[in-house]
């Protein structure tokens, strides 16, 4: 069973559901960075032992992180060597602003889509689906596949968009406890 400490940082209330959502942001190996990373600053190599993880994963992990604005590094140089080292540590609280930063992203594009789909009639050729104006302008003829376009009902896409956004934000009071 996974330490689940790490995730009671982020600030929201079901911490597994956290963890489960940040998985599908960041994948099964930035878990594993982000539940072997210490508090305080550590090298990536030896985060790498730590967690038991090629180096090149770990670095791979670390800077998706860093370009989520999770982690951060500071440089040092050995003056004799010229090796320089990367000392890193992470904000976990900032997951927090990211999750919900990123189903709200998630709400409004599929709610552009639900406005497309409410507005708009379209029509289905054996291949493609287009609209009433892309479709008259073809002359309900599709040269692609060479079939006629015909009206299609979207009753059923748009329950389905609509089903994905009260899924969203059920997550959404979820995560907060609500
Ligand atoms: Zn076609």
């Amino acid at each position: 069973m996974t330490d689940l400490s790490v995730w009671r940082k982020v600030g929201m209330s079901d911490t597994n559901l956290v963890r489960e959502f940040f998985r599908t942001l960041i994948g099964e190996e930035g878990l594993r960075v982000i539940e072997g990373i210490p508090d305080g600053e550590i090298t990536d190599e030896e985060l790498a032992k730590i967690t038991d993880m090629k180096l090149t994963s770990v670095r791979k992990v670390l800077y998706a992180l860093y370009e989520k604005r999770i982690a951060e590094y500071r440089t040092e140089r050995d003056d004799e060597s010229g090796w320089i080292t990367y000392w890193w540590k992470i904000d976990i609280s900032k997951v927090r602003h990211i999750i919900e930063n990123d189903i709200q992203h998630r709400i409004e594009e599929i709610r552009r889509q639900l406005t497309r789909e409410r507005r708009g009639m379209f029509y289905q050729c054996k291949c493609r689906r287009i609209t009433f104006e892309e479709a008259a302008s073809l002359n309900f003829w599709c040269d692609l596949c060479g079939s006629q376009f015909e009206y299609k009902d979207n009753t059923k896409e748009i329950k389905e968009l609509e089903e994905e956004i009260a899924s969203l934000e059920q997550w959404m009071r979820r995560l907060r406890g609500e």
